[in-house]
This record gives C-alpha cells, structure tokens and sequence, in this order.
C-alpha cells in the first residue's frame, strides 16, 4: 500500500504518520523532517531547503521531488511507504505518480486530515518535537510527563522556528494556494479520504 497524508501544517500529519507506518508496516518519509535534518547536518540540500522553511515557502520542487525520488529507491520503501508532507503542489503529485507508475504501484490512497484555521493556528503555536525521534508534543494538548524531555526516549524537545506566528500563518496560506487543490487531484482519482482531525489523536 503507497499513502499520502493531506493535511494543512498543524493538521497531525507527522503523529498519525507514526502511528499507521507502525501499525502497517510501511516506511514514514517526511519531506520536512527531511530538511531539517539535511539544515542540522549543514548539508547542501538542507542549506537551500532552510531558506525557504524559515520563511514558511514551499523548497522548489525540482529540489523537492529529487529527495523524494531518492528515499522511494530505498529498499526499505519496496513494500509501502506513508507520505507525510509530500506531495503539496500538483508538480510534486504528478511526479508521484509517474515515480510510483515506474514499479507498478500507485497512490492507494490519500488520506485528508480536515482541521479548521483556528485550531490549526492553536496547535501550531505550542508544538514541540523530540530532538531525537521527532514525537510532538503540546505545552497544553499533550504535555510531556517532564518538561522539556521526550517520554520516548529521553531526548531534550524543542520548538521549530517556523512555528513563529507570522510564519506558521504563511505556511497556512501557502497551503491554501499551492496544496489544498491537491483534494480534487485525489478526489477525481477516487482515492481521497476525509478524516474529521479535530479529534482525539487515537
Ligand atoms: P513540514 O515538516 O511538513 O511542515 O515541512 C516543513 C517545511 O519543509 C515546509 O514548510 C517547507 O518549507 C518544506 N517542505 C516539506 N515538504 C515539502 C514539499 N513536499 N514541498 C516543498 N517544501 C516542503
């Protein structure tokens, strides 16, 4: 099974992501978990990715779609992967599919997490992430048992730059223009799934 999770940023793309890769045995790959770890690294990619991620702008997809191409090549990724956070322009679905279509696979399904603005804006705005396995946090909708440290695996959380205000409300009208047409791309392909987001994470 090959997924796509649909999601403004906030929705719960990355929790649920986790939770079904180990559920159904697929590889999570998340393209901005990606950068990030490329921009820690100081590497080329991570470089040019950061630039665009700290103002909250989509990283151009010929960089985008060339990362992506890398991991589906993984072994790792032969039986199934979730995407999270990939594709967010039509560019990038096109691609996909043509990438998928190479081994005979497709886009199975794509799986919407429906979330309104204001509660998008509120998560955004007190997330925290685990410096070593990436779990999120909220200092007010899931606090960790010990502030500041992962219930997970111990690691020192922290919060990411672009959750500012300013940027998480341009990450949120960059979705709105650039990703969220991506609905009717999956809608018309008779994969798209509608999830109420604003509900407990179980
Ligand atoms: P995320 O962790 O999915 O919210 O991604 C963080 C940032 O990484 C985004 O705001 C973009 O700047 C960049 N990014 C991640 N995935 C993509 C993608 N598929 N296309 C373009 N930029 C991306």
């Amino acid at each position: 099974m090959d997924i796509v999770l649909l999601g403004a940023p906030g929705a719960g793309k990355g929790t649920q992501a986790k939770a079904l890769a180990a559920e159904l045995g697929l590889l999570h790959i998340s393209t901005g978990e990606l950068f990030r770890e490329a921009a820690r690294l100081g590497t080329p990619l991570g470089q040019q990715a950061q630039a665009y991620m700290l103002r909250g702008e989509l990283v151009p997809d010929d960089l985008t779609i060339a990362l992506l191409r890398e991991q589906l090549g993984q072994p790792a990724a032969a039986r199934g992967v979730l995407l999270d956070g990939f594709p967010r322009t039509l560019a990038q679905a096109e691609a996909l599919d043509a990438l998928l279509a190479a081994h005979g696979r497709r886009v199975d399904r794509a799986v919407f997490l429906d979330v309104p603005r204001d509660v998008l804006l509120a998560r955004l705005s007190g997330r925290w992430f685990c410096s070593g396995c990436e779990t999120s946090y909220h200092s007010l909708f899931r606090p960790p048992t010990q502030p500041g440290i992962c219930d997970r695996c111990g690691q020192p959380l922290y919060q990411r730059p672009d959750d500012r205000p300013e940027t998480a409300a341009r990450r949120l009208d960059v979705y709105l223009e650039r990703t969220a047409p991506l609905l009717d791309y999956y809608q018309r392909a008779g994969v798209l799934v509608r999830i109420n987001g604003d509900q407990p994470v179980e």
